[in-house]
């Protein structure tokens, strides 16, 4: 019915209350036996990844780690080491590390000096330490309006309205198209959803809620139905991508957002700041023109005008898009768009290293860590701070990957299956230099084990509690809550699971691939602080600080807790390198029928 991809589909019932009681009481029951068995031999080899139950030891005796040696690993992870990379990588020098600027040429540069100073191998089996990625750069022109019954409405770039045209081709033009609300835009047959109906939309303008539909629970309105949509998390057919997606496989002839900072995750400025300098897409055979032709905006003022001069009520309309009955609404009015685009094609690059396995057979499969090294650049508009330092986003993540990568060197002996540090580019435009490896991998996707991605780190202080985005997805999270509890700490959900973050950075595109991929972060209760410290330190970064030019290291930080976090993470690669099984999708992903599929005949 639709040409979306199986994988980005299919979202799935959320996870029961009783589901975590499980898994916090085999935590208890793994950290008892941890404490028998003394130590880090048992975890890199006892715990089953494909059940709930620990099992005798899974990998083969001499992949083990020496604990003395994986002792000095962690020990080498340091916040000195971190912050030493972050000083340099969030410099005004680096210029906020734009794909295709001077400062890739800084970063990429950087990254390889120090991967090859830490003696790791080229990761490209070329011989270099490089994956080039075409990127296709477009600055878009745009002018909007809407021939209404009230009335021409113009709408100014970009603080109005945003728009922009992925058609890799210098102008596009859509004249006088039918506007037409669609709702949430949503074709989820598993929920029985639909919100085109029998309705053409071909060729018009689609106007559309952004999240999923906020359902309330028939018996008990105050909260979501955890039965559609995930409840309150966001599926992935609340993210603007599929918005787009969903609305070139419909045919329309462009595709409207109405922002609004709660179910969206980030305010008005966010999708300003994103979309309103140079924008960047992988450079494609068919330069995108199979795209819907016109991609936006608009704030929740503005379509409420709109909506109004149509002689619609925004509110009422939204309410309706709630029913399973919704159908698609004429707003009365014709929009006019034209983009022109500026286009530039930028040779950018992908940073890969890798710790060869030590063993002759399990070497040809991977385990990948990515931290993305791009961020926003500079805004020569600006006064006076014009750089986009992205301290925290992502230089944090990308020291991590270094020092991560330095300390794998320590284990003793090397991990029998291959390890790749992979800094990907442009993941602030879009995901792209983790969609193009993952579209173009290095090695084959059907002999990655996992994906663990970096992108922020905890900068706050010591954690009690490692918080996983997208919980329940595959079990790279059980070794990760065994490895925290004998930490002394626990794994906690994703505690906004509306703002979509599974979707929201590298590890996504390994997901969707079919590799099962760890997103975690540090938790909210900070040791020593208030119960709401953590939280309220979070929503300050992202009022303050998220992608503004003002994402610098802060005289407050405290790496402490983020080298804790590093040492999990390393740990959970390092078993997944040395045991026999692999990681698997749990019951209920979405990211489940892809790996299957691939895996099909393979073992
Ligand atoms: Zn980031």
């Amino acid at each position: 019915m639709r040409s979306l991809r199986n994988d980005e589909i299919r979202l799935r019932e959320r996870l029961s209350c009783r589901y975590f009681t499980n898994v916090f009481h085999v935590n208890s029951q793994i950290a008892f036996l941890f404490v028998l068995s003394f130590g880090f031999v048992f975890l890199s080899s006892g715990l089953s990844l494909s059940g709930a139950q620990p099992t005798p030891a899974a990998g083969p005796k001499n992949h083990q780690v020496e604990p003395a040696s994986l002792k000095r690993a962690l020990a080498g992870i340091s916040t000195n080491g971190l912050l030493r990379h972050i000083r340099v990588l969030s410099s005004d020098e680096f210029e906020g590390r734009a794909p295709g600027s001077r400062g890739e040429e800084l970063t990429v540069n950087y990254l390889v000096t120090q991967l090859k100073k830490l003696g790791l191998k080229p990761g490209n089996p070329d011989g270099s330490y490089i994956q080039n990625v075409p990127l296709m750069g477009f600055t878009a022109q745009p002018t909007i309006s809407f021939d209404t019954r009230a009335g021409r409405m113009e709408f100014g770039f970009p603080n109005d309205c945003v728009i922009l045209s992925r058609r890799q081709i210098p102008e596009v033009n859509v004249q006088d198209s039918d506007v037409v609300f669609v709702g949430y835009g949503v074709v989820a047959p598993e929920y029985g959803w639909d919100d085109y109906k029998d309705v053409d939309v071909r060729g018009k303008t689609i106007l559309m809620l952004i999240n999923d539909p906020a359902i309330p629970d028939p018996n008990n309105p105050s909260v979501l139905d955890d039965r559609m949509f995930k409840g309150r998390a966001m599926t992935y057919y609340g993210r603007w991508t599929y918005k787009y997606e969903i609305a070139t496989a419909q045919g329309a002839a462009a595709a409207i957002i109405v922002h609004e900072t709660g179910p969206a995750g980030y305010p008005w400025f966010v999708v300003v700041g994103s979309n309103s300098r140079e924008n960047f897409d992988l450079q494609t055979p068919d330069r995108n023109l199979a795209r819907v032709p016109i991609e936006g905006w608009l704030t929740l003022d503005n379509a409420r005008k709109l909506c109004a001069a149509g002689g619609h009520s925004f509110e009422t309309l939204k309410r309706a898009a709630l029913s399973r009955d919704f159908r698609p609404v004429p707003l009365n009015s014709k929009a006019t768009f034209t983009v022109k685009n500026s286009l530039r094609s930028v040779a950018s690059r992908n940073v890969i290293a890798k710790l060869e396995g030590a063993d002759p057979k399990l070497k040809n499969e991977y385990v990948i860590y990515t931290a993305h090294w791009d961020h926003l650049g500079r805004n020569p508009k600006l006064e006076g701070d014009q750089i986009f330092n992205g301290a925290l986003d992502n230089a944090s993540g990308t020291a991590a990957l270094l020092e991560l990568a330095g300390a794998f060197t320590r284990t003793k002996p090397a991990p029998g299956r291959t390890i790749l540090f992979l800094s990907v580019t442009a993941e602030e435009k879009g995901l792209l230099g983790a969609k193009y490896y993952a579209t173009h991998p290095l090695y084959p996707i059907e002999h990655t084990v996992a994906n663990i991605n970096m992108d922020g780190i905890n900068v706050w202080g010591r954690t009690r509690d490692v918080n996983v985005i997208g919980y329940g997805n595959n079990t790279l999270e059980d070794l990760l809550a065994s490895f925290a509890t004998a930490q002394g700490r626990i794994i906690t959900p994703d505690a906004e699971p509306e703002k979509g973050r599974y979707f929201r950075s590298d590890h996504f595109e390994f997901a969707k691939a079919g590799v099962p991929a760890l997103d975690s972060k540090a938790g909210d209760e900070y040791v020593g602080r208030p119960r709401d410290w953590g939280k309220r330190k979070r929503d300050e970064y992202t009022d303050r600080d998220y992608h503004k030019v003002s994402d610098e290291i802060k005289s407050d930080w405290d790496l402490s807790g983020a080298v804790e976090d590093l040492q999990l993470l390393l740990q959970v690669g390092d078993n997944v390198a040395r045991r026999s099984d692999w990681p698997q999708w749990k019951e209920g992903s979405e990211f489940k029928a892809v790996r299957a599929e691939m895996l099909k005949g393979r073992r």
